[in-house]
Order: C-alpha cells, then sequence, then structure tokens
C-alpha cells in the first residue's frame, strides 16, 4: 500500500460533494478559523506567476533585465509578498506603509517602483533612504520636491515619468487610469519640457517612462496604443539628447470572473517586443489583479434568508466591508455552496448585512437553496479584496488563511471592534 497518497490539485475543487482548497476542506476552515475568511491558494499564486514569467518575461531577450514588480495593493499580505519574493518578484507600491510590507516581505528596494499622485515628503524621503528603483513622478511639482529631498541627504533618485497617453483602456470607469480626465501621470505634450528641466536637478537621474492605463484590461488594443506612443517618446526625447534606460509597462491584465475574453499573454508579450523591443530598455511590468485575483475566495456563511413579494434575500455574515467589489465597480462574483446541493435553484439576492442598500454581493442570481448556517465561498477575490476591507458598522476586519501542501495558516487573523478600541482613548 503507497504511503504517499498523491497531491492534492491545486486550488479550489469538489470531491465528494464538498469543496476543498488544496487538500483542506472548506467545512474545517471555517470551524478552525471562523468567518468570514479570506482563503488563498499558495499553488494558484505560483501558477499564475509562472504563467506570466514564462509567457512574458521568459519571451524577451535577457537584454531586457525584465523585473516582475508585484502590485502590493492587490492583495499587501506579508504572506503573499513574501510568496512573490522568493520567485524574485519586485514590488510596485503606493505609500510608504507598502514599502514597509514589501521590505519587510524581503523584497530589496532595488527592485521596487513607487507610483501614486500624491506622494508626501515622507514617503518620498523614506523611499530615498532605502535606495528605490524609480519613483514614477506624476507632476512637475512632484519632480523638483523628490529632487530638493534627495538634494538634502545628498543622494541622487532614479525617476521615470508616468504618461498619461489619453487613452481608453475600456474597462470600468472607476478603475480606468489613461485618459486625459483622469488623475494619473502627465500628458505626453509636457513630457520633453519635463527632462529638459529635469537636466537642472542633479540629485534626480530622470531616464523612465511609465504607463498604467487601468485595470482589469480584457482587450490588447489600448495597450497597443499606449505602449506605440511610449515608443515615439522614447524617439524623440533621444533625439533632444536624453538617456532613457527604462520602460515601465505598467500591470493591468485582466482575468477572467464570470468568461470574459481575456488578454492572450503571447499576444501581449509580442506587443511589448514589437513595439519597445530594439530600445535597449530594461523593462518592468506590474501586474497585481492577474496574480492573485483567483487564488483566493471569501470563506462566509449564511445567517438567514428572508423573502418578500418581489425577493428572496440570503443574507452573508460577510458584507461590504469585506469585500468591496460589487459594491464599488458592480464587479461580478461567482458565489458558490461550499456543500453541493441537488436540488433546483432559486433566484435570490445575496447581501450582508451593513446597513447600506449597496451592500449587495449579487442580484437575481441563481442559486441552489440556501439555509442558515450554510457555508458559501464568493470565488476569484483574491485581488482587491482583503486590501480593500474595513470595519464599517464596527465590524471585524476578515482573517485571511494560507492553504499550502494540504496545511492551512492564519496570515492574517481577524481584527475586531476590541482590537481597534484599543487606539481610542477611555
Ligand atoms: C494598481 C496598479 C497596478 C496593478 O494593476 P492590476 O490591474 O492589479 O494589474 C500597476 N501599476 C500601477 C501604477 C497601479 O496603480
Amino acid at each position: 500500500m503507497s504511503t504517499n497518497p498523491a497531491a492534492p490539485p491545486p486550488g479550489f475543487y469538489a470531491q465528494n460533494g464538498q469543496f476543498f482548497c488544496e487538500g483542506v476542506a472548506m467545512t474545517d476552515l471555517a470551524a478552525q478559523f471562523g468567518t468570514p475568511s479570506y482563503v488563498y491558494s499558495a499553488a494558484l499564486m505560483r501558477q499564475a506567476w509562472q504563467n506570466f514569467h514564462r509567457q512574458v518575461t521568459a519571451s524577451l531577450s535577457p537584454a531586457h533585465a525584465p523585473l516582475i514588480c508585484f502590485a502590493v495593493k492587490a492583495n499587501p499580505n506579508l504572506a503573499v509578498l513574501r510568496l512573490f519574493a522568493a520567485l524574485g518578484a519586485g514590488a510596485d507600491i503606493v505609500s510608504s506603509g507598502e514599502l514597509q510590507r514589501a521590505l519587510k516581505a524581503g523584497i530589496t528596494a532595488e527592485k521596487i517602483v513607487f507610483a501614486g499622485v500624491g506622494k508626501r515628503d515622507d514617503e518620498i524621503a523614506a523611499a530615498l533612504d532605502h535606495g528605490i528603483l524609480q519613483f514614477s513622478v506624476e507632476s512637475v511639482e512632484e519632480l523638483q520636491r523628490i529632487a530638493a529631498l534627495a538634494a538634502a541627504k545628498n543622494v541622487t533618485a532614479r525617476a521615470a515619468i508616468r504618461v498619461n497617453p489619453d487613452i481608453d483602456g475600456g474597462t470600468h470607469a472607476k478603475i480606468s487610469t489613461g485618459n486625459k480626465h483622469n488623475k494619473f501621470g502627465i500628458e505626453q505634450a509636457q513630457v520633453a519640457e519635463i527632462f529638459a528641466h529635469a537636466r537642472q536637478l542633479p540629485s534626480l537621474q530622470l531616464d523612465g517612462l511609465s504607463v498604467h492605463i487601468g485595470s482589469q484590461l480584457t482587450e490588447l488594443k489600448p495597450l497597443a496604443l499606449a505602449f506605440a506612443a511610449l515608443r515615439q517618446l522614447v524617439l524623440s526625447l533621444r533625439q533632444s539628447g536624453h538617456r532613457l534606460t527604462r520602460l515601465d509597462l505598467g500591470g493591468g491584465i485582466g482575468v477572467s470572473y464570470r468568461g470574459e475574453k481575456l488578454i492572450d499573454l503571447a499576444a501581449y508579450a509580442a506587443l511589448v517586443n514589437e513595439n519597445v523591443g530594439d530600445l535597449g530598455c530594461r523593462l518592468i511590468f506590474e501586474p497585481g489583479r492577474f496574480l492573485v485575483a483567483k487564488a483566493g475566495i471569501l470563506l462566509t456563511r449564511v445567517i438567514a434568508t428572508k423573502a418578500n413579494s418581489s425577493r428572496n434575500f440570503v443574507i452573508l455574515d460577510a458584507a461590504m466591508n469585506d469585500l468591496m467589489r460589487p459594491a464599488l465597480y458592480d464587479s461580478y462574483h461567482d458565489i458558490v455552496p461550499v456543500v453541493t446541493r441537488h436540488a433546483p435553484p432559486q433566484r435570490v439576492d445575496v447581501v450582508g448585512p451593513v446597513c447600506e442598500s449597496a451592500d449587495i454581493f449579487a442580484e437575481h442570481r441563481h442559486l441552489p437553496p440556501l439555509t442558515p448556517g450554510d457555508l458559501v465561498m464568493i470565488a476569484d477575490t483574491g485581488a482587491y479584496g482583503a486590501s480593500m476591507s474595513n470595519s464599517y458598522n464596527s465590524r471585524h476586519l476578515p482573517a485571511e488563511i494560507m492553504v499550502e501542501d494540504s496545511k492551512a495558516r492564519l496570515v492574517r487573523r481577524a481584527i475586531s471592534t476590541l482590537d481597534l478600541l484599543q487606539f481610542e482613548p477611555d
């Protein structure tokens, strides 16, 4: 008899009528850690990384020294950052808090890029002290502030201009960042003047461009336009005698929440090669969602059901404070009972207990009959799930659990109101 049972499949799967994550039963996780909790599959995160790495970075010439900087805001849990750090990831950060997390996870400053339209002086100073790879500069005023802070510290700040190419990413308005009316980046027409100005700032090494036009992109076309715009800028800046050594191509690659047609990574890599492959620049990628979205679920329990003349409500113990995406972006997430039910589906609205009409996870969803106590999973919530959670209605911040090699570990315990009350004077 074999004492070496086959390794469980990666990710989330049903077996004998109930769901597991990498060999661990969801019912056991709920019993041990409570609900609502985020559950992550380490194997799925690694798979997504390998996928991106194999199809995109490994297909480029090593001369590009391509670097994948995980967008920390998608999932800043230390265990997640450590997993990617061990695979060679850098970090794309948007605050000094994310800088602290990335450094604590063992990501060296040499692999950290810093974006964001409102970097405070203390945040810039912290990034300078550690000597990060790049500031992605979003205004002239910020450029001057970074230069002044670097001069005062007697260091050189490495920077790129974040270009706003005025392109519609074709995504939800609230996650679109590359339009002229968005607050992000600097318009192309201003870039040359800024490079010229930067020559007078010896504490600033401005030698890169960056672009990030939005999140959950499902079409190559907008990216093609953005990369072509970068190419033109590089060529014209070089003609004016400027040195360009780094191109940061941003993130934004979408995932399938509801059977969306997706960007083919091989075609994406070809597009990169075609537009910027011959420019002799180091290439930086900033995937966030792509690496973690499918690797997480929100495990929650039905508190109650109620019906009126028009609707059947299923009320969960998770709410919009745990997972904001449906309320914020009208996003779709599959909702799956942990224990399989062989009964005809009912049309229900799945909601949370928070006192807001926006606290809805799904409207008119066809689900098998659910009763109080039943466990359900809200699928594909590994990105922008826990990272956006808050304590509205004085609710707990949800726990986070990492499952790997048939073992589960708590990677953030739930944070209770009692925890938070410590910070308010008696
Ligand atoms: C949020 C963000 C990303 C990551 O976006 P995803 O859609 O999660 O890949 C990358 N770069 C910048 C500058 C960002 O703000």
